[in-house]
């Protein structure tokens, strides 16, 4: 079959039966999210180009290489979101929900884009579940937040991670120590990459966050900045760290990670999924107290996370993790004749409206073939309807796992007749455990 289009590199498709998984985690990861007190929040999936030009950092590789940007005709540069933190600060913003009570707590399970290199764990469209909150400037917030992440992996079953955390400083520490880096570099300015050397100046930080093997290879001894954070972000980092072992939270100090958003301050960390190869930061947050000034609003210190969703399902893969089980058929009637299949909608309709899955044959099949087919979706009963059966008004409901057959009035009250049955074969176990 030659196809006239094909998926874009580095996209994906969720086909049907893959849908109980990422059902799986969007529902533990929400769930999780509102036990801490998120809502959700949903914002464009483009925004103005600036927007991500001011807030991700133009000397980041988001903004430098990796972003979509569209013009339409007439219009202004949009970008489709390369991250979710942007439009949330954007979204709360132009809502002004930040005269609301605080913390102003929100959630979001968003696609986004990025012209990368596609590879396993890396695409071009990929999902993040995310969470942000406003408002707090204690480490109780960093802590909390950092608790909520572990607590959906927790819950997603994954157990083979790392979290890693640092702190990136304010920009009163960082001024010194991004003295400190360019001293370093400058020794190796015949070495560096062009895009580390474009950056000396402006961000040496980023040099740090270089995928390049010559420039991480210089980064290993540069200065950390651990060594030059001022009084209170020292103090808010060393409260963060008490905190997180009082939860019994594990932990490694990273000096390295400075995380590839400019907007970070203070404590930034990743959760790092050791089952899954390269690609293994499943979640990276931080703190980006300048952020919301910086696109307009009053000083609100913030923070927040993202996971990136095709990560998690390669980590849970990777480690046997359950996950929902798929719906399946709750009950299939075959229709043999024109007078059983009105009977046969009829029925089907009452017991949807009751919340079953119930199935009949739009195939037009015989009744061997749509036995076969009731088997073949895992149809836990099924019903076989003829002129018989009409005339008596009673069918055979047959639980297909045990082979067992009772006979079931078809006329008024037939879905509680049903439901009873339903309950009372409930628990053998013959039912699977994805009933309701
Ligand atoms: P990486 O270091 O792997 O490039 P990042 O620092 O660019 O990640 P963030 O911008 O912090 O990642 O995004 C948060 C999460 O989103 C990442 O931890 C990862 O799980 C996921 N993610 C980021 N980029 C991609 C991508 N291209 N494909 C799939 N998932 C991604
Ligand atoms: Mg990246």
């Amino acid at each position: 079959m030659e196809l006239i289009a094909k998926r874009p590199n580095g996209t994906k498709d969720m086909i049907p039966a893959e849908a109980h998984k990422w059902h799986t985690v969007e529902h533990i990861a929400s769930e999780t999210a509102e036990c801490f007190g998120f809502k959700e929040i949903r914002f464009p999936m483009f925004e103005e180009t600036g927007l991500f030009k001011r807030s991700v950092g133009d000397t980041t590789d988001v903004v430098q290489k990796e972003m979509y940007t569209v013009t339409a005709k007439g219009d202004d540069s949009f970008t489709l979101r390369p991250e979710g933190t942007a439009g949330t600060v954007r979204a709360v913003l132009q809502n002004g929900l930040l005269n609301d009570a605080l913390p102003l707590k929100a959630y979001y399970i968003i696609s986004c884009f990025r012209h990368e290199k596609a590879q396993k764990g890396r695409l071009r469209e990929f999902h993040q579940f995310g969470i942000e909150m406003f408002g707090s400037k204690s480490y109780l917030a960093d802590a909390d937040v950092i608790a909520l992440a572990q607590t959906v992996l927790e819950r997603l079953g994954i157990k083979n991670t790392e979290l890693n955390i640092n702190s990136i400083g304010c920009p009163q520490c960082r001024q010194k120590y991004q003295d400190a880096l360019r001293e370093y570099f400058s020794a190796y300015k015949d070495k560096l990459c062009d895009t580390c050397l474009s950056r000396m100046e402006k961000n040496p930080m980023r040099i740090l966050d270089c995928k390049s093997e010559i420039c991480s290879d210089i980064a290993k001894d540069a200065p950390i900045i651990l060594d030059y954070l001022c009084e209170e972000c020292n103090e808010h980092f060393e409260n963060l760290k008490e905190n997180l072992t009082e939860r019994g939270i594990k932990f490694t100090v990273n000096p390295k990670i400075v995380r590839g958003l400019d907007y970070y301050t203070k404590t930034v960390f990743e959760f790092v999924s050791n089952s899954i190869g390269a690609q293994g930061t499943i979640c990276g947050g931080g703190r980006y107290d300048g952020l919301v000034e910086q696109l307009g609003g009053q000083p609100t210190p913030a923070l927040g996370f993202a996971m990136g969703i095709e990560r998690l399902l390669l980590t849970m893969e990777a480690e046997n993790c359950e996950f929902f089980a798929p719906k399946t058929c709750d009950v299939y009637i075959a229709a043999m004749g024109k007078a059983a299949e009105k009977k046969t909608v009829q029925l089907v309709n009452l017991l949807r409206d009751e919340g079953y899955h119930a199935e009949y044959d739009v195939m037009g099949r015989g009744l061997k073939a749509q036995m076969k087919y009731a088997d073949k979706i895992g149809s836990k009963f099924t019903i076989v309807l003829g002129d018989n059966e009409l005339e008596k008004g009673t069918a055979k409901l047959k639980n297909m796992a045990k082979g067992e057959e009772t006979e079931i009035t078809l006329g008024d009250g037939f879905i509680d007749r049903f439901s009873d049955m339903l309950i009372g074969d409930m628990f053998d176990g013959s039912l699977g455990d994805n009933l309701f």
